[in-house]
């Protein structure tokens, strides 16, 4: 059994920066146990003053493209300049497989061992809004922790990228020359939410066609609207192996953060994506409720058997069963 502490001892971990207690506290909150919820609600009640400083980045691109091999060179290359950087994942396969795409412990070794590091694979066994809404909550916990960097990381696959640029400010779309869009799994809509595409592996024999694919993903770039943001989306060209064009990103994320808090992008996309951010918890909530309901459970394969063999129509299952849940919350709060 775990062991669990007082939440003074997780907020005085936390804010003394020890990455065990942050560890721990991040545990707590993708526990579904209320007893764990209600201690988690304290513990963030409570560092919430603290949270808030850093900046957000998303990092997306398909599996291979080199995401664990760049955050690696990038976390050192930012930990060299003095910064403390949180990595955290986020895996659309985490429920099935137990994070088979991203969570695999042997990833970024280097940096799982710098003192300036915190890495965090995605949560198992959560849906995605389950794994979307702890990853929110230990993004909260690293900054009252200290970490001036947070990189959120997903695969460019389903819904998980719109998750992690609802939850950034700044999002990057790692890319390979050559391999073709829609082998990578390109859709127009990712192109429009990118803030930076980095065309990676420009080393070597792929240095050449890597700035070629450079100016092209310019030019497509260019065909769409000029961003919210006010900032012009850029490409460049970087290796993860090689440590090439750390120092680029990181200053154009610091152009973006000097434009966008300029002009007011910066916070007011954090208060809308704190908005964003109560909306998706009373959907998830309300969800975990219906599901964790005895009545509901007692009474979902029945319907999902009269739904698949068409005798029931899915809208008909879904309203008994919605009815059948409000009776027992009705029924529970008499008695
Ligand atoms: P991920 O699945 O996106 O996390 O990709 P990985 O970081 O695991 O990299 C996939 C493969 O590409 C590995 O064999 C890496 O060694 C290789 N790789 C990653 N980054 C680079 C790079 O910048 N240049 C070259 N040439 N190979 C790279």
């Amino acid at each position: 059994m775990r062991k669990r502490f007082s939440a003074d001892s997780y907020v005085q971990g936390i804010l003394a920066g020890d990455r065990i207690m942050l560890g721990r506290a991040i545990t707590v909150t993708e526990s579904r146990l209320p007893e764990d919820k209600k201690l988690a609600a304290e513990i963030l009640t409570r560092i919430l003053p603290k949270t808030g400083k850093s900046v957000r980045i998303g990092i997306t691109g398909i599996p291979g493209v080199g995401k664990s091999t760049f955050i690696e060179a990038f976390g050192e290359y930012l930990t060299l300049q003095g910064m403390r950087v949180a990595v955290l994942a986020i895996d659309p396969s985490s429920k099935k497989s137990g994070g088979a795409i991203l969570g695999d412990k042997t990833r970024m070794e280097k940096l799982s061992h710098n003192v300036r590091a915190f890495i965090r694979p995605s949560a198992t066994g959560l849906s995605l809004g389950g794994v979307a809404r702890s990853t929110r909550e230990a993004m909260l916990l690293c900054e009252a922790a200290g970490y001036e960097v947070i990189l959120v990381e997903t695969v460019g696959v389903g819904q998980s990228e719109t998750l992690v640029k609802g939850m950034t400010d700044f999002f990057l779309l790692l890319m390979l020359a050559g391999a073709g869009d829609e082998l990578q799994g390109i859709k127009k809509g990712i192109m429009e939410m990118v803030d930076a595409i980095a065309v990676n592996k420009a080393d070597g024999e792929n240095e050449k066609t890597a700035n070629q694919a450079v100016s092209e993903y310019q030019n497509a770039l260019h065909l769409f609207p000029a961003a919210e943001s006010g900032f012009q989306a850029k490409v460049i060209a970087c290796s993860g192996l090689y440590g090439k064009g750390m120092d680029t990103i990181w200053e154009m994320i610091g152009e973006y953060q000097k434009i966008t808090k300029l002009n007011g992008f910066f916070l007011k996309n954090r208060q809308l994506q704190n908005a964003d951010w109560m909306h998706d918890y009373i959907r998830q909530t309300l969800a975990d409720l219906f599901y964790e309901n005895a009545e509901v459970k007692a009474m979902l394969p029945a319907m999902e058997n009269a739904v698949r063999e068409e005798k029931l129509l899915p809208p008909q299952a879904a309203n008994d069963l919605i009815d059948k849940f409000f009776k027992s919350q009705i029924f529970m709060n008499k008695s």
